[in-house]
């Protein structure tokens, strides 16, 4: 079973990228499961049809211990298995102990056994905040394969570069990597060249573009992936492809994050802040 984990600023593309490539890996008959570990809980929304999903936290404070598996897995689009963790009350508490929760529970519930047959396992972790509980799935190995989410904006690169900061920590005791970066584009000028230089510079890959299109919020409105809504449109295709590229990806590094300045270099460089 591969432990995949889609990282990346807020609001960036994280739960739509994962959802729209989760189903083109299940056109592809791979077995998935989902865990949203996003205090927001939209991370299975599309692949469920919106159905409101109880997170594991929500769960665990109505029903106590005693929970089964089906009370906190939800079976959505082409059986992907959907979870999520869920979080704190806004400002109590730490986001991140909602995912340790979630993958000690579903550990105990068999969720990752062998008879599940998992292909894969992907976790859309919200990760612009420096925080221990968002690290979590890689400090524990729950999370060994990192795709980072960006675009041409320097927000979003600055989170990916901070991104990669924490893997390369966690990647020298452990077997985390980063396996690339994709670009979910915002129309920056010059943004393909831009995020694959920016990807060279970490020592990875931009392992896709994926374009930015409104049939993407179309579907979206409809609590679908494109690829459930409008299967023939080139948007699906992307997915489709992206899909393909995480499957069969073999490049796999510790990252080398860059300095600020390196960054800000970079940008220059490019002519998008002069
Ligand atoms: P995150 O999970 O990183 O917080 P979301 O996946 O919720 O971000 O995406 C934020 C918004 O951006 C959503 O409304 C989504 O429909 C939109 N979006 C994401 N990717 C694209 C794209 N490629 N084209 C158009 N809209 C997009
Ligand atoms: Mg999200």
């Amino acid at each position: 079973m591969r432990k995949v984990a889609i990282y990346g600023k807020g609001g960036i593309g994280k739960s739509t990228t994962t959802q729209n490539t989760v189903a083109g890996l299940s056109e592809m008959d791979k077995k998935v499961m989902i865990v949203g570990c996003d205090p927001k809980a939209d991370a299975t929304r599309l692949m469920l049809g919106g159905m409101a999903q109880k997170t594991v936290l929500d769960t665990l404070r109505e029903e106590g211990e005693d929970v089964d598996l089906d009370d906190v897995m939800k079976v959505g689009f082409n059986s992907v298995r959907c979870v999520e963790s869920g979080g704190p009350e806004p400002g109590v508490g730490c986001a991140g102990r909602g995912i340790i929760t979630s993958i000690n529970l579903l550990e105990s519930l068999g969720a990752y056994d062998p008879e599940q047959e998992l292909d894969y396992v992907f976790y859309d972790v919200l990760g612009d905040v420096v925080c221990g509980g968002f690290a979590m799935p890689i400090r524990e190995g729950k999370a060994e394969e990192i795709y980072i989410v960006l675009s041409g904006e320097m927000m979003a690169m600055y989170a990916a570069n901070n991104i990669s900061k924490g893997i390369r920590k966690f990647a020298e005791s452990g077997k985390v990597r980063l396996g690339g970066v994709i670009c979910n584009s915002r129309n920056v000028d010059r943004e393909q060249d831009l995020i694959e230089a920016f990807a060279k510079k970490l020592g990875t890959q931009m392992i896709y573009f994926v374009p930015r299109d409104n049939m993407v919020q179309k579907a979206e409105i409809h609590r679908k992936t494109v690829i459930d809504y409008e299967p023939t449109h080139i948007q699906a295709d992307h997915y489709r492809n992206l899909a393909k590229a995480i499957d069969g990806n073999d490049m796999f590094v510790i990252p080398s994050p860059m300095e600020q300045e390196e960054l800000e270099a970079l940008l220059m460089e490019y002519g998008l802040y002069d």
